[in-house]
């Protein structure tokens, strides 16, 4: 993250004007869905922000609306965070730990004439409230005289009305510009059981209400949210100045995270998980943190992606190209190389009278600690369909017939000839090989046309690749509403392909470089040594010019 943006001067200034001095930033998730990477953005900010300043980083669960599901995602954002190697400070707080101290400030708010019990229905608050250009109309409830209200709102507290029925509110200004300050709902009634407080409650507080008096408590010094909460900053002031906390958080706002491409919105996300779009929160086509796990990105990979981002105020775009490269970076320098054939198309090298021989290949090209493998050559191997033409073309670097290759650390063949079925589909390519160039230091007389990967026919093992592709055919799918019409229908394609044998023991997780196809990682969740499934991580660079040569 570009150091020095707004968030770090404003801290500076304050520092500066002694205004401040233990910094406390924090990240409250609410637990209705799993962590994005546009979550990880802000993460990332506030670790960052207290680490520079010495100061403390919180955790809390913003656990005010209760649902069922909300016990697994709090475990699963944990898990998140922890993966992400972003360490929290002391314990996980839980906006629920507070539901004492919020209901005795709503009944503080109360007493001060600051706050009352609306019985109007949910859609004649709507109507009351007005629009941009029309004020709102006082409720007939307003005006009720404190100690109704303290009797109304403890009945309200212990079950006497049914859901709907009555919400307290802020008395601040039916006519403010502001709308966000036309007496806002601070609580309402759910009957619904909370995971941590059971049913012991069945008022809750809503998040203006609550956010800011959590933020005071913990004696959060900034407040760092996204800038759709801009409007709701002057409420967020009026409620700590009113309920006189002796510690006062302010809040900031910058531009969420938009990725083209993609989605960052757990609400889409879900929309597309219910429709069976997506197979879950983990489909490695969406930057959710497990999906982006599953698919093998590496925490290291996403925080670096963070460090590149700007932040702003200013509504921005970032390419999903940035995301590709920090991932391929990063495995460059990690992952082992192997050969898979995910199109095949068998070659005979005629001039090779023994069955096999074995071969000792380095794991990576430049760092020996990544070790060595053996890698059995026969006489019968297979290439990708893409890397021979019958016919030699100037511009594709692949075999044809009466051309030169190398042989991925291996020999250097020549295509002589090749083999088809009657409906002129090539069935296999006879070759030659040059038997003394296996060498390092061979030096080639003649230019060769490529080096291209293969695997031994018989030694070769099947495996399953899920090649993914974008999950959305426009470059701002977050402009639209109707997302599943604008579905990649190819943004998955499973292809069997032919590997080399030293995958069979990969383990869920494990990360290759499948030579000149792409980065991929063993699925975490159905890998294992009967189905050895690979998702595609990221295409290579270099492969994906090549693909558009052949164009
Ligand atoms: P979504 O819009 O995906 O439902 P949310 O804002 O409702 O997300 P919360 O769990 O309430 O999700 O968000 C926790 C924090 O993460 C908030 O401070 C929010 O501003 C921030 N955040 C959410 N989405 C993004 C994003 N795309 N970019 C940056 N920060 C984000
Ligand atoms: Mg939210």
């Amino acid at each position: 993250m570009k150091k020095k943006n707004f968030i770090y001067r404003i801290i500076e200034r304050e520092i500066s004007r002694k205004k401040i001095k233990n910094i406390c930033t924090r990240f409250p998730p609410d637990p209705n869905g799993q962590l994005h990477i546009g979550h990880v953005k802000s993460i990332y900010l506030n670790f960052n922000i207290a680490k520079h300043y010495n100061g403390s980083f919180n955790l809390r669960i913003d656990d005010t609306n209760p649902s069922e599901e909300n016990e697994k995602y709090t475990k699963e954002i944990i898990n998140d965070i922890r993966w992400l190697g972003l360490k929290w400070n002391g314990k996980i707080n839980y906006s629920s730990e507070y539901f004492e101290k919020f209901y005795e400030y709503a009944v503080y708010l109360i007493k001060k004439n600051l706050a009352y019990v609306d019985e109007l229905s949910k859609s004649s608050i709507r109507d009351y409230r007005g629009t941009l250009k029309t004020p709102g109309k006082n409720s007939p409830y307003r005006n009720r005289s404190i100690s109704e209200n303290l009797k109304i709102f403890e009945n309200m507290k212990n079950g006497m009305f049914k859901e709907g029925k009555a919400c307290l509110r802020a008395k601040i200004d039916m006519s403010s510009p502001n709308i966000n300050m036309r007496d806002p709902v601070f609580y309402r009634i759910k009957y619904k059981k909370h995971f941590r407080c059971n049913y012991k409650w069945c008022i809750y507080p809503t998040y203006d209400f609550s956010h800011c008096i959590a933020d005071a408590i913990e004696g959060v010094t900034h407040s760092i949210c996204t800038l759709e909460f801009q409007n709701n900053r002057p409420l967020y002031n009026w409620i700590l100045k009113s309920i006189d906390l002796p510690k006062k958080p302010k809040q900031y706002e910058f531009s969420r995270l938009n990725i083209s491409y993609m989605i960052t919105s757990k609400r889409k996300i879900n929309q597309l998980i219910k429709k069976n779009i997506l197979f879950g929160w983990d489909d490695p086509r969406i930057p959710t943190i497990s999906g982006l796990r599953r698919r093998g990105y590496t925490a290291n990979s996403i925080l670096k992606f963070c460090s590149k981002l700007g932040i702003s105020k200013q509504e921005s775009i970032v390419e999903s190209e940035l995301l590709e490269s920090c991932i391929r970076s990063d495995l460059n320098k990690s992952a082992p190389r192997v050969m898979v054939v995910l199109d095949p198309i068998k070659l005979i090298i005629e001039n090779m009278y023994h069955k096999e021989e074995m071969l000792v290949f380095n794991n990576h090209p430049n760092i020996k600690s990544i070790g060595k493998r053996n890698v059995p050559f026969s006489k019968f191997i297979y290439i990708d369909r893409n890397d021979f033409l019958e016919k030699y073309e100037e511009d594709r670097k692949v075999l044809s017939i009466g051309e030169k290759v190398r042989l991925r650390n291996s020999y250097v063949i020549q295509a002589n000839s090749i083999k088809k079925d009657r409906h002129g589909n090539i069935l296999e390519i006879y070759c030659t090989y040059d038997p003394k160039s296996l060498k390092k230091d061979f030096k080639n007389k003649e230019k060769l046309r490529a080096v291209i990967h293969w695997v031994s026919v018989i030694h070769g093992i099947n495996i399953k690749v899920n090649l993914y592709d974008k999950l959305f055919t426009v470059k701002h799918p977050f402009n639209y509403k109707e997302i599943e019409s604008i579905i990649n229908p190819l943004s998955l394609i499973v292809k069997k392909g032919i590997a080399e044998p030293s995958l069979a023991n990969s383990k869920p997780g494990e990360i290759f470089q499948f030579e000149r196809e792409g980065y991929f990682c063993a699925d975490l969740k159905e890998h294992n040594s009967k189905n050895l499934i690979f998702n595609r991580i990221v295409e290579l660079k270099r492969y994906k010019f090549n693909k558009k040569r052949k164009k």
